[in-house]
């Protein structure tokens, strides 16, 4: 581990994960009998921010909960995963809720209702300090554009670099994609963003900088504008579930170019969190530890 751990600052989402499992899906209108629930702290924000805790960064998440006991078990799980939320907003209402409902075949319907993510706006002096004062600067698209926007000039204007997860695909504004250091992407943003199924790096490299592809179990893909273009292969693991690859490989990435590692060895060791989440059942809880990852990424 570096002396110093990176200081990753997540401004995201934060959802409680409603998972209901029956035979199959209910059509409109009709009820069926489920055989299993759960309910797990999830949204990509919190999940990244546990994914670099658990990696080794010091991670601060930046985001916003509601006044429900969601709010309280989200706020508990972060917090019982080494993340800071001394700046966490709470607003009055309904936490973040994505309510889940999975078939025995592995399909699978969602509903997110946004809830008090869509009120973290408007960010406060304290919010713009820890941002500045942070080593990389970490987003999705669960909350709103305009907070990204803010967040990510903070960044570039206390000199963190920013990574955009554009995830879930949404319109990225030209003025955001103008302070953004690294767009990570998997192949179904990457097709929405370009309007292409084929990779279009080239494309992607016109609107940003840098940009890492992932691939699944192919790997990932990164390119830059000084040129680089490199195919970093994944790590052969027994496949459980899939969920949370993204989160575990991105949340990873950024503690490792926290700490200044070559970006091509950040994404092999990035690709070695996503091969250590697959290999179990969940989201947050399938994130890996930094032992995980350096077990995997040793392989070599
Ligand atoms: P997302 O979950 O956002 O769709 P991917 O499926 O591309 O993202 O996965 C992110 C990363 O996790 C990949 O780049 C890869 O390194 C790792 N990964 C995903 N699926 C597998 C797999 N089946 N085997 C090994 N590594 C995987």
């Amino acid at each position: 581990m570096a002396d110093v751990a990176p200081r990753i600052v997540v401004a995201g989402s934060a959802n409680m994960d409603l998972v209901g499992i029956a035979a199959r899906l209910p059509l409109p209108g009709e009820t069926v009998l489920g055989d299993d629930f759960m309910m797990t702290p999830g949204g990509k924000g919190a999940n990244q921010a546990i994914a670099a805790a658990r990696a080794g960064g010091s991670c601060t998440f930046l985001g916003a909960i509601g006044s429900d006991a969601f709010g309280v078990t989200v706020k508990a799980r972060l917090n019982a995963s080494g993340v800071d939320t001394s700046n966490m907003r709470t607003s009055y209402g309904s936490s973040g809720v994505a309510v889940i409902m999975v078939d025995h075949a592995g399909e699978n319907s969602i509903m997110v209702s946004p809830g008090a993510n869509s009120t973290f706006a408007g960010l406060s002096a304290a919010e713009t300090t820890v941002i500045a004062e942070g080593d990389v600067l970490l987003c999705q698209q669960e909350i709103p554009v305009e907070t990204v926007l803010a967040a990510s000039r903070a960044a570039r204007e206390g000199g963190t670099r920013t990574i955009l997860n554009a995830a879930p695909a949404r319109h990225l504004p030209p003025e955001l994609l103008a302070v953004v250091d690294l767009l990570v992407v998997n192949e179904s943003e990457a097709e929405a963003i370009t309007g292409s199924a084929e990779p279009r790096m080239a494309e992607l490299l016109a609107l940003v900088p840098r940009v890492v592809l992932t691939l699944s179990g192919k790997g990932s893909w990164y390119a830059d504008r000084d040129g680089a273009d490199e195919r970093i292969p994944a790590f052969e693991v027994d496949v459980v579930d899939t969920t949370a690859a993204g989160d575990a490989f991105t949340g990873a990435l950024a503690v490792a170019w926290g700490e200044g590692r070559d970006m091509i060895d950040a994404i092999r060791w990035a690709n070695a969190a996503g091969a250590a989440c697959v290999r179990k059942v969940g989201a947050s809880n399938a994130l890996p530890s930094r032992a995980d990852i350096d077990a995997i990424y040793a392989r070599g």
